[in-house]
């Protein structure tokens, strides 16, 4: 579905993304991880299109989008969430996901009234609400969530888009142990519909989620295979997950 061929960024003397390639599967859970600075953020950002790469290429469900602009490639399917979805937060939660369908389906143009009255708006909104769990909260505004439904409602503005692939940029960030424990769930529920990449710091959630793990190093790619082989790879050790995660892989 997804295919990185020879990535390079630089910002000025650093290259951020080192000759990188990747491959996702169509209905796979690819979690991308490395230490901090590895370049994991740098390479959502050019697969959204934020940022440009030097060279190399990027293809999605068969089309070279390399250069596309952002709208375009949410238009096939393409959505991030997290690092820099911002939510209105004097809006309540169905408006926040309503907006995000709306400027979707290319109605910008709309008056702002209109993404609150129209119904199948509305409809798209409340269904992907439902999605994360958060039905019962869609009349709450934003500001009145939680921090860990917030992320929810972040997900739910990236699922009201319908995409095919689904980039999530640290999702348990700043959530605490129940909260990280309901997204680790959610996100086991959304594999089952939707391609995800993750890139995540939260080890627990990567080893439980993930069905490949890419591990950057200086913006190269060390390794990259299923759980239970980047647990036992040597060099991703001493890189990355110290003994921690390294132990075992027989349970
Ligand atoms: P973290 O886990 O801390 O979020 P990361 O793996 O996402 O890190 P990036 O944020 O992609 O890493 O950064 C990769 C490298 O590129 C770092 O050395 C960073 O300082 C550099 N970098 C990233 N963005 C810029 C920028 N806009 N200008 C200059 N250097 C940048």
């Amino acid at each position: 579905m997804l295919r990185v061929e020879n990535l390079v960024r630089r910002f000025g003397g650093i290259t951020a993304t080192d000759n990188l390639s990747l491959d996702v599967a169509r209905g796979e859970l690819h979690a991308i991880i490395g230490p901090n600075g590895a370049g994991k953020t740098t390479l959502i950002s050019q697969l959204t299109g934020q940022l440009l790469p030097n060279s190399g290429a990027i293809r999605f469900a068969g089309r070279e989008i390399t250069t596309m602009p952002s709208y375009k490639r949410s238009a096939l399917g393409l959505a991030r969430s997290f690092q820099i979805t911002s939510l209105l937060t004097d809006f309540t939660a169905l408006d926040n996901v309503a907006l995000a369908v709306q400027a979707h389906d290319g109605h910008s143009f709309y008056f702002w009234g209109s993404a609150r009255n129209e119904k199948h708006l509305r409809e798209a909104a409340r269904s992907a609400l439902a999605r994360v769990g958060l039905g019962h909260r869609a009349d709450v505004v934003v500001s009145e969530l939680s921090h860990g439904e917030q992320r929810e409602l972040e997900l739910a503005v990236a699922l009201a888009t319908k995409p095919q692939l689904l980039l999530l940029d640290e999702p348990m960030a700043g959530l605490g142990i129940t909260e990280s424990a309901r997204m680790v769930k959610l996100l086991q529920e959304l594999r089952q519909e939707v391609t995800i990449v993750l890139v995540e710091h939260d080890m627990d959630a990567v080893f439980a989620l993930a069905d490949r793990i890419t591990v950057l190093v200086y913006g190269r790619v060390i390794a990259s295979g299923a759980p239970s082989a980047i647990r036992q790879n040597e060099e991703v050790r001493r890189a990355y997950l110290g003994d921690q995660h390294a132990v075992t892989d027989h349970a």
